[in-house]
């Protein structure tokens, strides 16, 4: 990750995570920071919850590192919104962008929106522009902080404040909102005057890529508008959830060799 500083690794063992269920979203960014900073980063899709997050964090660390992932097909709000963070804190924030060669390999086979044609296309697009820059941005660190909370339902109902990640080789994984419901977050947001994506006053509860997602009807669920003409109910796009790679990976075998140097 660009930018990171040569100081030590700092590892922890399951065993040695303190409990942190009755502890605040600051009382939690606070142990994170203590513990890790420089080694840690916040991964901010720029949703609700990712203001928030650096809000409360950049109060504790105003040089808090902050890593978003920018994968060429971001709505504008999200790029404006990128930056109207970057004034108010004054913070530097990383863009990760996929390989170049990776992408081109994959739109030259398959064209530009090949996310509306199968699922199985769609996950080749999340996993070359979202899950591979991801695993990048955290090659070098100890710990990321996330936005997820239970409340989105599917695999995170249970999500913990604090865990290991084992799909990131054990590093820390900081949760401070799991126990947030919706209305806690725009509480904050409105309370404390924060700026947040435009397209939330359009109807907008889940912002991811453009092409990808859409607001959502009266009654619908929170992450209704993610990949909406899709029948399975598999709404992630596996940076938090491992996608079934099985159906992917003869694509992946045929992009590694495309893009053999
Ligand atoms: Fe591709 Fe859509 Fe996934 Fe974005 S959300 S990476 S455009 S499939």
């Amino acid at each position: 990750m660009p930018g990171l500083g040569a100081s030590e690794a700092v590892t922890i063992a399951a065993e040695e995570l303190p409990s942190f269920e009755e502890q605040s979203a600051s009382d939690v960014l606070a142990w994170a920071l203590n513990e890790f900073h420089p080694r840690i980063a916040i991964s901010a899709s720029f949703q609700a919850e990712s203001v928030v997050i650096i809000d409360l964090a950049a109060q504790i660390r105003p040089d808090v590192r902050i890593f978003t992932l920018d994968t060429g097909r971001l709505p504008q709000e999200t790029h404006e919104l990128i930056d109207q963070v970057r004034h108010r804190y004054d913070l530097k924030i990383d863009v990760i962008v996929p390989d170049n060669a990776r992408v081109q390999a994959m739109v030259r086979q398959h064209g530009m929106n090949l996310f509306t044609r199968h699922q199985t296309q769609r996950m080749l697009c999340c996993h070359i522009r979202k899950v591979e820059p991801l695993r990048r941005a955290l090659a070098d660190l100890d710990g990321w902080i996330t936005g997820l909370r239970r409340d989105h339902g599917g695999a995170r109902t249970d999500v913990a404040k604090v865990a290991l990640d084992p799909d990131h080789g054990g590093i820390v994984k900081v949760n401070p909102l799991a126990d947030w419901t919706s209305d806690q977050v725009w509480d904050y947001i409105r309370t404390n005057k924060i700026p947040y994506n435009a397209l939330y006053d359009q109807g907008y509860t889940s912002i991811g890529c453009e092409p990808c997602t859409r607001a959502i009807k009266p009654g619908e669920d929170e992450r209704a508008g993610r990949w909406w003409w899709e029948d399975s109910g598999f709404k992630e796009c596996g940076l938090h959830e491992q996608m079934p790679h099985e159906r992917f990976d003869q694509e992946l075998e045929w992009i590694d060799e495309a893009t053999k140097p």
